[in-house]
């Protein structure tokens, strides 16, 4: 029977929702244990969350005030450490897991599964590969951990009203000091994080200008949504990288997806294959976008949107 460990993706005291997709994937496994690992300076507050989710045996903590901020070399060797007599060791499909990821299969000398999107057997699964245009199923072999990422986006988050008991654990992994925090230059924002979030207003090169980006920052202030952009918009630097949606951005899954000034190129849509449903806003009545759209609107967006945010 598989015995599976997650690694918890946490910000500022808040488990990433990421976390309970891993535990549906680990619950596909059948597995006779899933244990959730929190790595923080102080982790209580997110293994306290961890310990809520359905499905979970055990929450493990490593408390260490070098695990403050969230450095894969730093993590990894403490990961892998903790992961002796596991049979599956799984993180999230995001930008942490897959930093993180590689390092802890590398530790423990196997080769990583990525992406799991559906579970066939204890070491067989599915992944996209192409940017998402072919479907393959990998086998990894029954004798090593099992080290995998979920892909997010496949998986609904298991549900919450569990009461896992919780453990601290410690731990006399040897940190690197080649690789440590310096500091964190990112931008602030109040917006929901793109990852995880319900709605997204994405625009593109059809926006034209960092300073037209605002029309699409205040619609999705209207729904509450966060803000994504094609890599078109970013390459032009209309918006940072972070927002960048699709196969060399964030694969995402909110329930409504809002493409305005996008035109639906292959790289784009690999991002939002999951989506529930979504609106393009384009000009071009021709545009592919309109082709996967559940609905188009076809008309220039510095009229269509202001009508819009009106009729909201
Ligand atoms: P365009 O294709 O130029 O489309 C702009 C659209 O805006 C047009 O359809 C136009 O009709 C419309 N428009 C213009 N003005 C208006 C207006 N006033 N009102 C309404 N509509 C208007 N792209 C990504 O997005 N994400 C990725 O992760 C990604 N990864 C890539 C990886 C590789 C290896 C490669 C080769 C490419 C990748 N791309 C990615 C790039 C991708 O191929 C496209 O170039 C890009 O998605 C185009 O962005 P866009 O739709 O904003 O721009």
């Amino acid at each position: 029977m598989s015995k599976v460990l997650i690694v918890a993706e946490h910000l500022h005291g808040k488990l990433n929702a990421a976390t309970a997709k891993c535990v549906s994937a680990a619950q596909a496994l059948n597995a006779e244990s899933i244990d959730i690992v929190v790595l923080a300076a102080d982790p209580a507050a997110v293994a306290a969350q961890a310990a809520q989710i359905t499905g979970v045996t055990k929450v493990l903590t490593v408390a260490n005030a070098a695990n403050a901020h969230p450095i894969a070399q730093v993590l990894a060797p403490q990961v892998a450490q903790v992961a002796a007599g596991y049979s599956h060791v799984f993180g999230p499909s995001t930008t942490f897991g897959k930093d993180l990821m590689p390092c802890v299969a590398a530790l423990l000398g196997v080769a990583q599964v990525s992406d799991v999107m559906s579970v066939e057997g204890t070491h067989t699964f599915k992944r996209p590969i192409y940017a998402g245009n072919a479907i393959i199923t990998v086998e990894a072999p029954a004798d090593h951990t099992v080290v995998a990422t979920v892909r997010a986006a496949s998986w609904p988050e298991a549900a919450g009203g569990g009461s896992a008991s919780v453990e601290a654990v410690s731990l006399d992994a040897a940190l690197p000091t080649h690789t440590r925090f310096i500091g964190l230059a990112a931008g602030s924002s109040e917006r929901p994080d793109l990852q995880s979030a319900k709605r997204v207003v994405s625009g593109g090169r059809g926006v034209g200008s960092q300073e037209n980006f605002k029309i699409i920052y205040d619609f999705a202030d209207k729904l509450g949504a966060a803000v994504g952009a094609s890599r078109a918009a970013v390459d032009a630097g209309y918006v940072p990288n972070e927002l960048q949606v699709g196969q060399t951005g964030k694969i995402i899954a909110p329930e409504l997806y809002v493409a305005i000034g996008i035109s639906g190129a292959i790289q784009h849509l690999t991002g939002i294959k999951d989506a529930g449903t979504i609106v393009a806003i384009n000009k071009d009545g021709d545009a592919p976008i309109f082709e996967i759209a559940d609905i188009g609107l076809v008309g220039d967006l510095f009229t269509v949107l202001p009508e819009l945010q009106a009729a909201l």
